[in-house]
């Protein structure tokens, strides 16, 4: 069966064709400039040149059936029909607490996914639309939502609670949710594949570095605690998100500031992180670069990115009583070998050692542990689309 994965923003629209029997991607693309002008489709059929459509996309309806017409035309098509597209797949950011696993689209699942549009304004309803414009254009084409924030649903409440009047969690539902959870469920289980062991036997730190970074501790392939909070704000530093601080910074500067609350979200949001610390850069390239030319404020951001996820890792191998292996994702994670090594510096203690040669490869599932650690240290490239198109196709084969 061909999935179509689709993951929908307010203006843009990203897509994948997968052929879940071959295990390959025909094709992928993206929708640019939805509903302004100036609108186009980048499309990339597999081993073929990129074609760029321009042409007017004033609702996402209007992406989709570009999306259809350049995966069905005749020079750079992949599919000679419609029909060839089994199931759709839709990345849906916020699952609240309505949503434990990923669902087939019905009308009463379009309406929680708007219920949880307050936890989500920027996310949800893009998602939505999307899931609206695909049923518009594809009738009677199964549709499944896949959730950022379903896999941490299993997380017990001493996790997930804060330590704030209840009232709060029953009026505005005031917990942590965690995000990127496909992402991290993804490479757990691909780790347990990797280690040839059951996830039931495993207890995994799974390390999604990226520009938004989020840290899980997987017990027994469940999600028991994760970074991220209410929101994707939370946790370690980031590239322009502070993560976590003390709260009482955020009245303090408001008050100092005479800031609004649209400011300081923006500060908290946008100007902080490596980039707030370092007044270089988000991202960790450039800091490397200027740390090495002596640029102090790049070193101290490194530092305090890399200090922070060693607590996390210290932390979630306590909750778990043990550590099986940390499994390293997404554009840091996968790329960025020496910040591996310094994440993972004098924890021999605990079994983690890395081998310098092997963290030297890239791009491929890897164990970069040292002969005979205890616990491995694995480079597991993150691969979101598969994991929602996989959940897909089980929904619609009946088996979940
Ligand atoms: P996003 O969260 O936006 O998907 P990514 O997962 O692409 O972000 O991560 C972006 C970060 O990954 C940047 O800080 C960048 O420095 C780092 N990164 C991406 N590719 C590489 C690379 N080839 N080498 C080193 N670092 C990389």
């Amino acid at each position: 069966m061909k999935i179509l994965v689709i993951n929908a923003g307010s203006s843009s629209l990203k897509y994948q064709l997968i052929d879940m029997e071959k295990n390959e991607v025909p094709a992928k693309g993206l929708c640019e400039r939805i509903g302004i002008d100036g609108s186009r489709l980048k499309h990339q059929p597999a081993g073929g040149e990129a074609v760029v459509i321009q042409s007017p996309m004033p609702t996402h309806a209007d992406a989709i059936k570009l999306v259809i017409a350049a995966l069905t035309d005749a020079a750079h098509g992949v599919i000679s029909d419609m029909s060839e597209i089994g199931a759709v797949g839709h990345r849906v950011v916020h699952g609240g607490e309505f949503f434990k696993q990923s669902v087939i689209i019905d009308d009463g699942v379009k309406r929680a996914i708007e219920a949880c549009v307050e936890l989500a304004p920027l996310h949800n309803p893009p998602n939505l639309t999307g899931i609206n414009a695909c049923e518009q254009v594809m009738p009677g084409v199964p549709q499944a939502a896949v959730f950022d924030t379903a896999f941490h649903q299993t997380m017990p409440k001493e996790a997930y609670m804060y330590a704030l009047p209840y009232e709060y969690y029953e009026k505005y539902k005031i917990r942590r949710y965690g995000f990127h959870g496909t992402s991290h469920k993804y490479v757990a289980q691909r780790a347990a594949a990797l280690l040839g062991r059951p996830s039931e036997e495993l207890k995994l730190v799974t390390l999604h570095l990226g520009n938004g970074s989020s840290i899980t501790a997987v017990n027994q392939g469940k999600s028991i605690d994760t970074s991220m909070g209410f929101t994707p704000l939370a946790g370690v530093p980031m590239g322009t998100r502070s993560g976590d601080i003390d709260p009482a910074i955020v009245c303090y500067l408001m008050e100092k500031e005479n800031l609004s609350v649209e400011q300081m979200n923006g500060i908290l949001n946008k100007s902080s992180g490596v980039a707030g610390v370092s007044g270089v850069s988000s991202d960790f390239r450039d800091l490397a670069e200027a740390a090495k030319n002596g640029n102090s404020r790049a070193a101290l951001a490194e530092e305090l990115f890399i200090y922070n996820v060693r607590k996390y890792i210290g932390t979630y191998a306590v909750i778990m009583g043990g550590l099986d292996a940390v499994v390293f994702t997404a554009g840091i994670g996968e790329n960025n070998g020496a910040m591996r090594k310094e994440m993972i510096k004098g924890l021999d203690f605990i079994g983690l050692q890395i081998d310098d040669e092997k963290n030297k490869l890239r791009g491929e599932e890897c164990d970069v542990s040292a002969d005979g650690a205890a616990v491995r240290t694995l480079v597991i490239p993150t691969n979101e689309e598969l994991m929602i198109a996989k959940e897909t196709l089980e929904l619609v084969r009946g088996n979940k």
